[in-house]
């Protein structure tokens, strides 16, 4: 579940109570050329197993259907409560106010399909191209806003910073915001390949209809909160009248959403609101559907988060016995009992959520990792190491994996491999500084040629956006 800010620059300021659902502050050195290294702007960004597994599956079949299968997809959680969502390619960044803002599957299925009908048509490629390239924290600092500075503080364009500079100067301030801005005739288009989709895939598109009706309502120009999505896609109401003829000529028109995908998203959107937005917000939503699954879930954590570790327990049982199969529930029970410092119990439980999920996350292998480095006797530290390596084979990018598997070579007394670690942990962050000074020192007690040595080699030649620095 979701867990852990941290930071990069100021080296880790771990704070939050939380394990799992892992909240990322990041400090990203925003790594768009080398002179704009100064810049660095806390960004958050949520890391969740059970979360990305869901937002993948939503998308999977759409994606399929627009002839953009690939499953390597990337989900990034930015935690945000406005509504945004894109896809750069490889990497789909989706806020969690758009989940939050998304009652049923469809709602959030339909603005993917919306998406991919953007990707299919060729729109703003050339800026995607660039997006893809750029670091997946350098794109959520230019999504928060902090790509406006570093465009001005840049002399040549290029890369991110010229994105941003091109956003910043076809509006105002909220265009900042907004990453990917489309013409109104693409947006005809890719609501048209949505609809052609959603049809393939036997789905309705009553919830992307939802959705932008909601964005053109004039209700969601009152509100406080403005959508970097609605910015980005234009929406008069000639579009929405036009897209409602189409939902209606579906013979899916009227289709809902399968009731245990329904309910994985009930449960997610409690997750996210327990841990980012508190028990209040969590237990408003829990009211709604008192005894579901989904709430008593919420009621697992928010005991978890707030109260008492052995109700948090009794209530998780209780869930596993319900859905012995689902490894969140596993997941859950394994942070519950880190907390209550029984790290052996807690391994158990987060080698079972490992052995469970389908969708094989990274982040679960790191957990036991850390389970494993709790427990603390060389044999564990030395399966610490394994599990982690393993989890961040499946997830490259997971830059606090890295800290812990510094951590666990350290306390192994295998040096150069904790600074090789630590190397990777910068590299990941955009902080190329700090990651060419660790590979440098992990060579020194390498064999030159071996694996690692190579792997430091190429942090060491690494330069960002084609310059050498
Ligand atoms: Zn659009």
């Amino acid at each position: 579940m979701l867990s852990r800010p941290r930071s990069t620059t100021a080296r880790s300021t771990i704070a939050g109570t939380a394990r799992g659902f892992v909240t990322l502050l990041l400090a990203a050195a925003v790594a768009i050329s080398g002179s704009v290294g100064a810049f660095a702007q806390n960004v958050p960004i949520v890391r969740d197993a059970e979360i990305e597994a869901l937002v993948r599956d939503y998308a999977r079949p759409i994606f399929k259907a627009a002839g953009l299968a690939n499953d390597g997809i990337d989900i990034v959680l930015v935690n945000d409560p406005s509504f945004n969502a894109f896809v750069t390619g490889r990497r789909m960044f989706i806020n969690t106010g758009a989940l939050m803002t998304a009652e049923t599957p469809n709602e959030i299925i339909g603005v993917m399909a919306h998406e991919a009908g953007h990707i299919a048509g060729g729109h703003q490629q050339k800026l995607r191209d660039q997006l893809e390239r750029a670091k997946t924290m350098a794109i959520i600092a230019t999504l928060l806003g902090a790509g406006a500075i570093v465009a001005g503080a840049t002399t040549n364009s290029r890369g991110l910073a010229g994105a941003g500079m091109g956003v910043a100067a076809g509006g105002g301030e909220m265009a900042q915001r907004s990453i990917l801005a489309y013409q109104r005739t693409e947006e005809t288009t890719a609501d048209r390949s949505a609809i052609t989709y959603l049809n393939a895939t036997g789905q309705s598109g009553m919830g992307m209809l939802k959705t932008f009706s909601r964005f053109q309502s004039a209700l969601s120009l009152s509100g406080t909160q403005v959508d970097p999505y609605r910015i980005s896609h234009p929406m008069p109401q000639e579009r929405i009248a036009n897209l409602e003829t189409l939902v209606k000529q579906s013979p899916y028109v009227n289709k809902l959403d399968p009731p245990a995908l329904q309910q994985r998203h009930d449960m997610m959107r409690i997750k996210i609101a327990v841990y980012m937005q508190g028990q209040a917000a969590a237990s408003r939503l829990m009211r709604k559907n008192p005894g579901s699954l989904a709430s008593r879930y919420g009621d697992a954590q928010i005991a978890y988060l707030y109260g008492n570790l052995n109700a948090a327990l009794a209530k998780t049982a209780a869930l596993i016995k319900e859905q012995p199969k689902n490894p969140y529930f596993q997941e859950l029970r394994g942070d519950i009992l880190m907390k209550a410092n029984k790290p052996k119990d807690a391994a158990d439980a987060y080698a079972k959520a490992v052995s469970l999920d389908p969708a094989k996350s990274g982040l679960l292998p790191v957990s036991l990792g850390q389970a494993l480095m709790a427990i603390g006797t060389p044999e564990s530290l030395k399966k610490a190491a394994a599990q982690i390596s393993n989890g961040l084979g499946r997830d490259k990018e997971n830059a606090a994996g890295y800290r812990y598997l510094a951590q666990a070579y350290g306390e192994l007394g295998e040096i150069p491999a904790a600074d090789l670690a630590t190397a990777e942990g910068h590299f990941y962050s955009g902080d190329y500084r700090n990651a060419k000074i660790f590979a440098m020192r992990a060579q020194q007690k390498m064999k030159r040629g071996e694996p690692g040595w190579l792997r430091a080699q190429d942090i060491i030649n690494y330069a960002p956006s084609g310059k050498t620095k």
